[in-house]
C-alpha cells in the first residue's frame, strides 16, 4: 500500500481528456493511489468526479510522495509550471496511454504525455514535458526538443526535427528529411492544422496550407 498522490495539472479541455489515461495507468501500477487535478484558475471541482486542487492545496497534502503529469497544452505555461515543480521537489508522472507503441531506441526526458493510439517508431530522441495527442505518430530517427507540442493525428516522418516549443496542429504533416539533412521545424514554429510542411520552418514562424508556407493575416 503506498501513500502516494497523483495528479493531473491543468482541470480544463485536455486535462479533462489525459484524467482517465492517467488514472488507467495509476490503477494498474498503483490501485491505491489518489489521483486528483491541480489548477490555480476558478475552476470548481469536482470535475468528473475528481477533485480540483489549487497548487498550494496540493503541496499542503500529507502524502509522503506526489507526482504530477502537467495537462496544459500551452509550452511556456508548461514549462513555467515544470520549473516550479521541479523547485518544490514534486516529480513528474510520465503518462502513457495502454494502447500506446513505443518501439525500439526511444529516449524520452523528463515528463512525457503520450495520449491514446500514439506510436513512436524507432530511434527517436524526445525533449522534456512532449505532449503528444491522440493518433499523433512519430517516425524514425526524429529529434523533438523540450515543450514541444503535438494536437491530434499529427503525421511526423523520418528524420524530422522539431526544435523546443514548437506547436504542430491537428493533422499536420511533416514531409521525411533525410540521414544528415532532417527537415526542421524551428523553435517556438506553429504548424497550422492541416498544413502539409515539405521544408524547413524557421523559428517562430507560422506556416499553413499545402505546401505549408508562411500565415499572412487576412487584411480587414
Ligand atoms: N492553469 C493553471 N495554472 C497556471 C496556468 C494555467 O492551473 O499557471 C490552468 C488554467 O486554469 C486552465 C488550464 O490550465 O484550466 C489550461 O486550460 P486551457 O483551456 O487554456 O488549455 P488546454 O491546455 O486545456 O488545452
Amino acid at each position: 500500500m503506498t501513500d502516494t498522490l497523483y495528479a493531473v495539472y491543468g482541470a480544463s479541455g485536455f486535462g479533462r481528456e489525459v484524467l482517465p489515461v492517467a488514472r488507467k495507468q495509476m490503477e494498474k501500477a498503483d490501485p491505491s493511489g489518489q489521483l486528483v487535478f491541480i489548477d490555480d484558475g476558478d475552476l470548481n471541482g469536482p470535475i468528473n468526479g475528481y477533485e480540483v486542487l489549487s497548487y498550494p492545496e496540493f503541496l499542503f497534502q500529507s502524502h509522503s510522495t506526489k507526482k504530477v503529469t502537467v495537462a496544459i497544452a500551452n509550452s511556456e505555461i508548461r514549462q513555467r509550471v515544470a520549473q516550479t515543480l521541479k523547485a518544490d521537489g514534486v516529480s513528474f508522472w510520465d503518462v502513457q496511454a495502454d494502447n500506446v507503441e513505443v518501439l525500439d531506441g526511444v529516449q524520452f526526458d523528463e515528463g512525457v504525455l503520450l495520449c491514446p493510439f500514439v506510436t513512436l517508431t524507432s530511434n527517436i530522441r524526445i525533449g522534456k514535458q512532449f505532449h503528444a495527442n491522440i493518433y499523433s505518430y512519430v517516425a524514425h530517427d526524429c529529434v523533438i526538443g523540450d515543450f514541444v507540442t503535438f494536437a491530434p493525428r499529427v503525421c511526423c516522418n523520418g528524420n524530422v526535427h522539431i526544435e523546443d516549443h514548437a506547436y504542430i496542429g491537428t493533422g499536420a504533416v511533416l514531409k521525411q528529411g533525410a540521414p544528415g539533412e532532417p527537415l526542421v521545424i524551428g523553435r517556438g514554429a506553429v504548424v497550422g492544422m492541416g498544413a502539409v510542411v515539405t521544408k524547413n520552418v524557421p523559428p517562430g514562424a507560422v506556416v499553413v496550407g499545402n505546401p505549408a508556407k508562411p500565415f499572412v493575416k487576412p487584411s480587414t
